[in-house]
């Protein structure tokens, strides 16, 4: 079988290990291997023909240009970055990419002896897949499609654009990151010399999602402190600190990521650690509304006043601080990136679904940053496990999306 110009260069790169590292993330990029693919891509652009084709030695980003070849230069310069590094969650390492032609939307059988399965139950997009082809694993290691699918699609919209002067298009800028897996993918990405107007990150989930919003962010540190004294004579005496963070946790509202969805925000406990004497629990708040965000700071830190008054000043601190702010604040100003975006998928036949991301995004940080840069599909789903999978059909139509979009800017 011959693929399409995005599904052969997607199984190419799938197959170079980029997975980035938690424990090293304070370097970039976190893992030497990432470079590998950089410097694929390096060359690839360069034999390609794409300008000022960059590849950053010390951080391992890529950059590439290709010029506008209309007269006026009043043409918005648009950007497109995708991540090269995989999960650290799960093995990157001898990816082996099947493809499952004339796809029958039942559960798939990654691994008969070690009982692997990809089931619609628990992954039901699959259903819009069916009829369609699919790569999947051989369900020991994760595909890649987070964000090789992404890397793919940029890649060959670049290249039809090389190959096909007679299409009309404005400056548009590429740009390829290590580490955003491990939250550092824009750290050192160097927004001035990318050269966009605006940008999109095409790291999205399946064909038609679209997302210019993410939580608000904060991390938030309770230490309880205790008094230990003998179990045996400890009546009236002990105050014991596991029991009085259980307490804390009780006294907040019941909004859970186990219980939340879509726009409703949450507590989350992440780590506890201690003893009798003291406990020192970790927390994340989310809320992609502003206000209802600082709402549940306060509500965080009153609950330890509360109890505050109930056992003794000092008994729970709390600190919080923030981690990163929902990008909607800042795109809404410009909707019309949005719009654009919108529109190349309708003009592809695909009806946009703009949802809220619950979670962050590299976009989120370019966009307060002064790149602009909302979050576009990249036809890949389960990502971070062994079930991931794409659609080769969906990752042509995002091809056509990306040219669609440079199409529409043009105009402009
Ligand atoms: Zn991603």
């Amino acid at each position: 079988m011959t693929y399409s110009k995005v599904i052969e260069n997607f199984l190419r790169y799938v197959k170079i290990d980029t997975q980035s590292s938690e424990e090293s993330s304070d370097k970039v990029p976190s893992t030497e291997k990432q470079r590998n693919l950089a410097k694929l891509l390096y060359q690839e652009l360069t034999d390609l023909g794409a300008e000022n084709v960059r590849y950053d030695e010390e951080h391992g980003y890529v950059y590439a240009v290709i010029p506008s070849n209309m007269d006026q230069d009043k043409v918005p310069a648009v950007g497109f970055i995708a991540h090269m590094d995989t999960s650290p969650a799960v093995s990157g390492e001898n990816v082996n990419p099947r493809v499952i032609e004339n796809y029958d939307g039942k559960d798939i059988i990654l691994n008969q002896e070690a009982n692997i399965v990809t089931c619609v139950s628990d992954f039901p997009m699959l259903k819009s897949c069916r009829g369609k082809s699919l790569i999947v694993t051989d369900g020991s290691t994760l595909l890649g499609g987070d964000d090789k699918a992404g890397v793919a699609e940029i890649m060959a919209m670049a290249e039809y654009l090389l190959t096909h002067p007679e299409v009309k298009h404005g400056k548009v800028c590429v740009g390829f990151t290590p580490d955003e897996e491990v939250g550092n993918g824009v750290e050192y990405f160097d927004i001035k010399g990318f050269g966009a107007d605006y940008a999109y990150t095409v790291d999205g989930g399946m064909l038609g999602d679209m997302s210019y919003e993410c939580f608000n962010a904060a991390g938030a540190v309770l230490t309880v402190t205790g008094k230990s004294v003998h179990p045996g004579y400890a009546k009236n005496v002990m105050r014991n600190a596991i029991k009085l963070a259980y307490e804390f946790q009780r006294a907040l509202p019941d909004e859970c990521p186990e219980n939340t969805e879509g726009y409703e925000g949450f507590y989350h406990v992440d780590h506890m650690k201690g003893n009798v004497e003291e406990v020192v629990a970790e927390y994340i708040i989310r809320d992609h509304d502003k206000a209802k965000f600082e709402e549940r700071k306060a509500v965080f830190a009153k609950t330890a006043e509360n109890l505050n008054k109930k056992y003794g000043e000092g008994t729970f601190h709390v600190t919080i601080s923030d981690s990163y702010s929902n990008m909607r604040e800042m795109i809404e100003q410009k909707m019309y990136i949005v719009d654009n975006a919108a529109e190349a998928m309708r003009q592809a036949g695909v009806e946009p679904v703009i949802s809220a991301i619950r979670g962050g995004t590299d976009g989120a940080r370019l966009s307060f940053d002064g790149l602009l840069c909302p979050n576009i599909c990249t036809g890949s789903e389960g990502h971070h496990g062994r079930n991931e999978f794409a659609c080769i059909e969906d990752m042509e139509k995002i091809v056509e999306i990306l040219l669609n979009l440079i199409g529409i800017t043009a105009k402009q």
